[in-house]
């Protein structure tokens, strides 16, 4: 049959299918670079794509592709490949008379349903592992596939890249020109010679981020879908498969390498890299991303109109400028660490719990009564060695989220490059002091660093007692502020608990500035508090002493999630600073945008503190910490002896703690703890209105307590029942802990990238559990 002159339409696909393929179905038009495709969606709901080659089309390399799909129908890599659907008579590709009667050849694929990669700017670990994994599984599926296709001269031979120099004549960038000429010779000289002896077989030979689809696996986990476009598909080094998918993975990625180090690592763990391998990989990368933009030149010296070429070679010329900077050690070492064997053997949950008890330090609990083995985290995530993800409420150490990639590269890049203490000058504590001081209120510009909370607030000490001559100090019942001699004996939480020593002789504890349990409640209930406060500081002067501070949370944790009674702060702060002394806000936990208004929780309590201590949140898990003070009494420290810290301040930490404090800009983090934080306040009072169980639903941002109580009257406190819902929210996926001195407060303190979907979950999870316990 001859067809019309717009040959060929949705129609002539639609009638295609049913005489050659006997398919019932209606045809949509799908973009294609060769063929002409079209979408058939068949009355029972099959999705089919037909494609119609174009004239003068190579036949054995089509054949090749459909042998190669074959060939993979029965391997591990099944579901990802398209299926090749047989014609009525048997035929795979069948040739057809075109509109002006020539003929062309026909063939029917499956539909794989997913997102191209290039559309998916989250990339998460997990998935890329997951393409080195299932690229290496379908290198090895190919091995013993072979079609005489497969041997062919093609442009995009990663092993004859060089050969594609005469088309650098088009590139028009002179200073470009020369980089890919020299990226070339470099190729043909140093790395051809390398490739003679590396394993060989059929790749698909293109798995760029528009071949490569993305499914989400239903719990927003993104896996492989499929790889499509086996029109590129060659014999030739089996590397050239993994090189080619890194060379497009690393297209404007923050961190290229660490990029490609999860592919290589994915791909290594199920087809390991010879020695080889390992040490041209990146070559190849680099002479993919020369054959790009070469090909592209030579394209657009034919078709000087296409802008689109133009525009989509940006990406590569930027990565490649950027492969040109990066030492080539580094990226061998990056291969090569990727490939390195974990150098920890991988005990089971008991076999940990066993050595723990002989070789760990005894007096340290361990959460949950069935122990979690935590094997990763990202974002708001934590997974355990199942795989099974758990959503994190209680973390706020990773405070912009578990291994937020843009820190983890600012950690990885620096610790490559240096790290040294603070007797030298570098770039990274400059700037560092600069952006964390410009955080604060005026007076508190100077800061120290340390590398635990315990440390800083050690250091406060150190501080206030230098400045005031005295080590008196006022501190809040059931407290914690570390765990040195100095602070747990200043600390009710611990010296007044099992094993404690009671309070040191200058320690004076107040009451918890705690309005829903504490003896003082309602509108009078911050000077009630802040009363205590002056008689504690009488107290110290009716025994001829003076008082040297007050160390407080702005916001109390450890006291079952706090929020000080309005007028509290500001009136002890009076009250000390009359006394002479000096107020220390411990922010090691509440700190860096949590409660949302503010960039710091003192400043939602209306007062300016002296001295300021920073911890767990400000190196995202990196161990560091800070003492923020002012000038004065920075002055006061100069004693003649000095304050040195080997680690506190390196290279590596200032470089983490800066890329902390970029991503709680640059992803608005603040406000975001605002917004999602008054949502789960919201809710979990709507959660309080059916549930007797919640006594009190209190918190600012991301900082949150529910308080359980058996009596809304007598306030009688639901430990046991507490218990019980973090271990069958533990159940549900969901980890809370508890807090405060009667252990019935479920404390919220999840990292900052929470979303609202998260909070939703948790809260329908926590009304199951409630409505059980009930
Ligand atoms: N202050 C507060 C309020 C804390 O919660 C902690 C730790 N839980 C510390 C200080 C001590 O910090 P680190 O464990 O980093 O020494």
């Amino acid at each position: 049959m001859i067809r019309g002159e717009a040959f060929p339409t949705p129609a002539d696909a639609v009638s295609i299918a049913r005489e050659e393929f006997g398919l019932t179905c209606r045809a949509e038009r799908l973009q294609g670079e060769v063929d002409r495709n079209f979408l058939l969606v068949t009355d029972g709901g099959d999705r089919w794509v037909l494609k119609i080659s174009r004239e003068g089309m190579d036949v054995q390399a089509l054949e090749c592709q459909l042998q190669a799909l074959r060939h993979l129908e029965t391997s591990p890599v099944a579901h990802l490949v398209q299926r090749v659907l047989a014609a009525s008579d048997g035929r795979r590709l069948v040739p057809i008379a075109s509109g002006d009667g020539r003929p062309c050849l026909v063939r029917i694929l499956s539909y794989l349903d997913g997102t191209p990669l290039v559309n998916c700017s989250e990339r998460p670990v997990r998935l890329l592992e997951d393409i080195g994994r299932c690229l290496a599984r379908l290198d090895l599926a190919l091995d013993g596939f072979d079609h005489p296709g497969v041997h062919r001269d093609l442009v995009w031979d990663i092993e004859r890249t060089h050969e594609l120099g005469r088309y650098a004549e088009h590139i028009h960038d002179p200073a470009r020109r020369e980089l890919v000429k020299r990226h070339l010779d470099r190729f043909r000289d140093q790395v051809v010679p390398r490739l003679g002896g590396l394993e060989r077989g059929v790749t698909h030979n293109d798995a760029n981020d528009h071949n490569l689809l993305v499914r989400s696996n239903g719990e927003e986990n993104p896996v492989l879908a499929g790889l499509i476009d086996f029109g590129d598909s060659l014999h030739t080094i089996t590397i050239a498969e993994l090189a080619i998918a890194c060379a497009y993975l690393m297209l404007d990625r923050e961190d290229p390498l660490a990029e490609a180090w999860h592919v290589i690592a994915g791909y290594h763990s199920v087809r390991p890299l010879a020695t080889g391998e390992r040490s041209v990989l990146f070559d190849l990368v680099v002479a993919r991303l020369c054959a790009s933009v070469l090909l592209a030149a030579q394209r657009r010296h034919v078709e000087p109109d296409n802008e689109y070429l133009q525009i989509s070679t940006q990406p590569v010329w930027r990565l490649l400028e950027r492969m040109t900077m990066i030492d080539p050690g580094e990226a061998v070492r990056t291969v090569e660490d990727a490939c390195a064997p974990s150098s920890t053997p991988a005990r089971s949950a008991d076999e940990i719990v066993a050595v723990r008890r002989r070789h760990f330090g005894f007096n340290l609990s361990i959460a949950y009564s069935e122990p979690l083995k935590i094997v990763r985290g990202e974002g708001q995530y934590l997974y355990d060695e199942d795989g099974r993800r758990y959503l994190d409420l209680v973390n706020n150490v990773c405070h912009v989220g578990h291994c937020h990639p843009h820190v983890v590269a600012a950690a990885r890049r620096q610790m490559a490059v240096l790290n040294t203490n603070t007797r030298y000058l570098h770039d990274n504590l400059a700037e560092y002091a600069l952006r964390l001081t410009g955080t604060f209120p005026g007076p508190l510009e100077v800061c120290f660093f340390t590398n635990s909370g315990t440390e800083a607030n050690d250091l406060a000490l150190r501080l206030a007692r230098a400045h005031t001559g005295s080590k008196e100090i006022i501190v809040l019942d059931h407290a914690y502020h570390g765990h040195s001699p100095s602070l747990i004996e200043i600390s009710p939480y611990k010296c007044e608990g099992p094993g404690g020593e009671g309070l040191a002789e200058h320690a004076h504890k107040v009451p918890l500035p705690d309005p829903y349990r504490g003896p003082q409640r309602g509108p009078e209930a911050g000077e009630g508090y802040a009363d205590e406060v002056r008689k504690a500081i009488t107290e110290i002067e009716g025994n001829g002493r003076e008082l040297g501070a007050f160390l407080a949370e702005s916001l109390i944790s450890c006291g079952g999630q706090i929020i000080p009674p309005p007028g509290f702060w500001s009136a002890v702060a009076d009250a000390v600073h009359a006394a002479g002394g000096v107020v220390i806000a411990d922010e090691v936990q509440v700190g860096f945008g949590r409660v949302g208004t503010h960039m710091w929780a003192f400043e939602s309590q209306d007062v300016v503190p002296d001295i300021v201590t920073l911890g767990k949140p400000i190196g995202n898990g990196h161990p560091m910490a800070a003492v923020v003070t002012t000038a004065e009494i920075a002055s006061s420290f100069v004693t003649g002896m000095e304050y040195f810290n080997t680690f506190g301040g390196n290279p590596v930490s200032c470089a983490v703690g800066l890329a902390v404090l970029d991503v709680i800009e640059h992803e608005g983090l603040q406000q975001h703890a605002l917004e999602v934080g008054n949502r789960m306040r919201d809710g979990l009072r709507e959660l309080q209105a059916r549930h007797p169980l919640i006594g009190d639903v209190r918190g600012l941002g991301l900082f949150i307590g529910i308080e359980l109580v058996r009596d809304r009257e007598t306030l009688e406190p639901a430990g046991t029942e507490a218990s019980r819902v973090i271990d069958e929210m533990k159940a549900r996926g969901f980890l809370l802990s508890t807090d405060g001195p009667l252990h019935n407060v479920l404390k919220i303190k999840p990292p900052m990238v929470i979303q609202p979907h998260d909070v939703d979950e948790m809260l329908e999870a926590l009304d199951e559990v409630l409505s059980a316990l009930a």
